[in-house]
């Protein structure tokens, strides 16, 4: 199946201080292992380009896209400097910006490459992450949420009906939630550690209005690992989505849900990441003709992000 890539070095520029775990050697260390592993070899490149605020505005406020511009303006003209956002939480560089508008234009760019080129699925290697960015703030180091972006582009230019994220990330994608929750045409399905940042995820939290029962928490213990979290995606999210006939399917790849993480307490392997990436695409072709979008949202080991990486990149290229 062809795969495309989104890759470019800029996603590097986004600083966020000395010591801090989403660190723009985190974008080297998965190129790096692609590259390793030759899953860059034949793979359709797509290109980073910004994106438009009436784009950002299918999730995000009004008020909050005008927050961003102004606060991240502030670093104009001090390239080394590191900020935070008033609301805390999310640091920021004379780049931010460009680079949060580039990862989030891209993804969508990825977007339209599933549908328009030979790529089936795709893999967006973007900083920052997004599943925190609620419609409107930042917080958990997330400016933009990219997956709730691609979900709403695909079904305003695609006319796509019915979107699947899975966000197997070891955080809930609390911001991915909130977007979608009364929706309906969006199902988000979520295995993340509880109790653990940010505290949302509750298997009583499902929806509502036309979003009930389109929001599937699966909350775990630490300690947690392919047992609890296959049987989840294999009991909960298979029978669902086999219900809810999605046209595209986006993951929101987290890697710090792999064993050995400083941010999280989950256990998967490698191995398990491979199996979700091949439940995700089994979900996709039967019911979206194979495409799946996948974008990379945390993962703060350099050495567990390489290796995660590689074998999801390399079961989304099988
Ligand atoms: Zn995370």
């Amino acid at each position: 199946m062809a795969l495309a890539l989104l890759l470019d070095p800029l996603f590097k520029n986004h600083l966020t201080g000395q010591g801090h775990p989403e660190q723009p050697a985190r974008y080297d260390a998965v190129t790096r292992a692609l590259e390793t592993a030759h899953l860059m070899e034949n793979a359709v490149r797509v290109v980073p380009r910004p994106a438009l605020d009436d784009e950002l505005a299918l999730v995000h406020t009004a008020p909050y896209i005008r927050f961003v511009r102004t606060e991240l303006s502030a670093l104009a003209g001090r390239p080394d400097a590191v900020g935070e956002l008033s609301t805390g939480d999310v640091a920021f560089s004379e780049q931010t910006l460009d680079v949060a508008l580039q990862a989030a234009g891209g993804v969508l760019s990825a977007v339209d490459a599933l549908f328009r080129t030979e790529a089936r699925t795709a893999f967006c290697a973007v900083r920052p992450p997004g599943h925190h960015a609620t419609p409107g703030r930042g917080m958990g180091f997330c400016l933009f949420n990219n997956v709730a972006l691609a979900a709403r582009h695909a079904q305003r230019k695609h006319g796509v009906d019915r979107v699947l994220i899975i966000d197997w990330d070891v955080h809930h994608g609390n911001g991915t939630q909130d977007t979608f929750y009364s929706d309906g045409s969006v199902m988000f399905f979520s295995t993340h550690q509880h109790p653990w940042y940010p505290g949302t995820g509750m298997s009583g939290e499902n929806g509502e209005g036309k979003g009930k029962g389109r929001i599937l928490n699966s909350p775990l213990p630490a300690g947690s690992g392919g047992g609890e979290i296959l049987a989840a995606f294999r009991e909960r999210l298979l029978p669902a989505a086999n219900a809810f006939r999605p046209a595209l399917v986006i993951v929101s790849a987290g890697f710090d849900s792999r064993m050995g993480d400083p941010l999280g307490r989950f256990q998967l392997t490698d191995a398990d990441f491979a199996t979700m990436t091949g439940i995700a695409m089994e979900i996709a072709q039967r019911h979206a003709q194979g495409r799946v979008l996948s974008v990379l949202e945390g993962g703060y080991s350099l050495e567990g992000l390489s290796a995660g990486v590689t074998a999801h990149v390399r079961a989304l290229h099988s």
